[in-house]
């Protein structure tokens, strides 16, 4: 589709895969010229979030093929419209998961784009011109400014990438529990420690809070705690550890990428607490009617953040000086390092090298 889109004209390198195998190949393909609202980005560098892995597998059964991944996006830019506000030539900026909204509606009025009927995305949406979009897989991005924000100059390139979505998607419920800033101290929960869940240990930590990590994987406790700040570990197939756990955490936050169960982790909770789940396993979750109304718990959801959240969430992470832990690989290990993620083997999140390591 974008191919025979009349102004996508701008061959791209990038890389892409074209079936549910999720082979990643490399892959040309065309971007639009750079319109009055546009900025084209040079990008240094993507993350490999799982929700790639959930796309390049059709997990959700919505790919469009072939799918250029990453919505983890850092970069330079080197072109701006006529229109843009705020951005300039040469400028440190970031790309998430969106790119294109109504612009009309209350959510999007309000800044809340990600929650606008008509959000489009960063890879596989359908932009407003028809096209199909393409992320960030690739060595260079056309984006409305509207859907591009500032990397502060203190935090470095590669390790704020997957801010991008990872920090995002985990910034924005522990707002909404007046988590972020606050003075009040929590005992907070996070499920899972891949690269959503690291982040939000930092983030619970840098606010001050108590933090417990609720994990499949004992190899990750002293991490955790040593490296992470982390003031609990409980592992989650350990049930002695879940029952000296129960009713302890005011907030849970569960990020994790597979099909499990709620229940054993509202236990967790105190009576009022609140499990917000980011996480999106294919398959529905399990969750069971006793520990939600033994303990009047809540459970509820959040979808990564709109745009001005998303230039908050990067301030604060300029302030706090919270970055992620990566490893960075070249393109031509992107499927080594979708293996090894899928296999729950990453400390924390793989970044791409898409510029070869061209400074910023
Ligand atoms: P990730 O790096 O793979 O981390 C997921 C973690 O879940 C793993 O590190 C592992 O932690 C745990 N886990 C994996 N398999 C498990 C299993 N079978 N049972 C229990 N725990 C398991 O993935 P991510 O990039 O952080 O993404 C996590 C999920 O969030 C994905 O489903 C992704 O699509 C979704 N997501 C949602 C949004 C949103 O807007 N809501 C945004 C981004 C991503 P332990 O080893 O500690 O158990
Ligand atoms: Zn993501």
């Amino acid at each position: 589709m974008a191919q025979t889109t009349p102004n996508h004209t701008q061959s791209v390198v990038g890389w892409a895969a074209h079936d549910p195998s999720g082979k990643i190949t490399p892959y040309i393909f065309k971007r639009r010229e750079n319109g009055v609202n546009d900025v084209t980005i040079k990008i240094l560098y993507c993350g490999i979030c799982h929700t790639d892995i959930h796309h390049i597998k059709n997990d959700w059964g919505i790919t469009m093929y072939p799918v250029v991944p990453g919505h983890e996006i850092t970069g330079i830019i080197t072109k701006v419209g006529s229109n843009v506000k705020n951005f300039k030539v040469g400028d440190r900026a970031a790309v998430g998961c969106l790119a294109a909204a109504c612009m009309e509606c209350e959510f999007c009025k309000d800044s809340q784009e990600n929650y606008c009927d008509k959000i489009q995305f960063t890879y596989n949406g359908i932009f407003w011109d028809g096209s199909i979009t393409y992320g960030g897989y690739s060595e260079m991005l056309v984006a409305d400014y509207r859907f591009v924000v500032h990397v502060p100059e203190n935090i470095a390139m590669d390790a704020a990438a997957p801010l991008l979505c990872a920090g995002i998607t985990v910034f924005c419920p522990m707002k909404d529990n007046n988590l972020i800033d606050s003075p009040a101290k929590k005992r907070i929960g996070i499920v899972g420690l891949g690269g959503l869940g690291h982040v939000a240990v930092k983030f619970g930590k840098a606010f001050g809070h108590h933090v417990t990590v609720i994990s499949t994987s004992p190899s990750k406790e002293k991490e955790a705690k040593e490296l992470l700040g982390a003031d609990e570990f409980i592992l989650s197939t350990n049930a002695m550890q879940m029952q000296a756990g129960k009713r302890t955490l005011d907030f849970i936050l569960d990020t994790v990428s597979a099909k499990h169960s709620l229940g054993p982790i509202l236990e967790l909770l105190k009576v009022n607490g609140t499990l917000s789940v980011v996480g999106a396993p294919e398959a529905p979750f399990e969750l069971p009617s006793f520990p939600l109304i033994f303990g009047k718990r809540s459970v509820k959801g959040s979808m990564t953040g709109g745009m001005r959240e998303t230039q908050e969430m990067m301030n604060v992470c300029g302030k706090y000086n919270i970055t992620c832990n990566i490893e960075v690989i070249k393109p031509d290990q992107i499927n080594e390092a979708l293996d090894r993620l899928a296999r729950n083997d990453v400390r924390y999140r793989f970044v791409i090298d898409i510029a070869g390591g061209a400074r910023e």
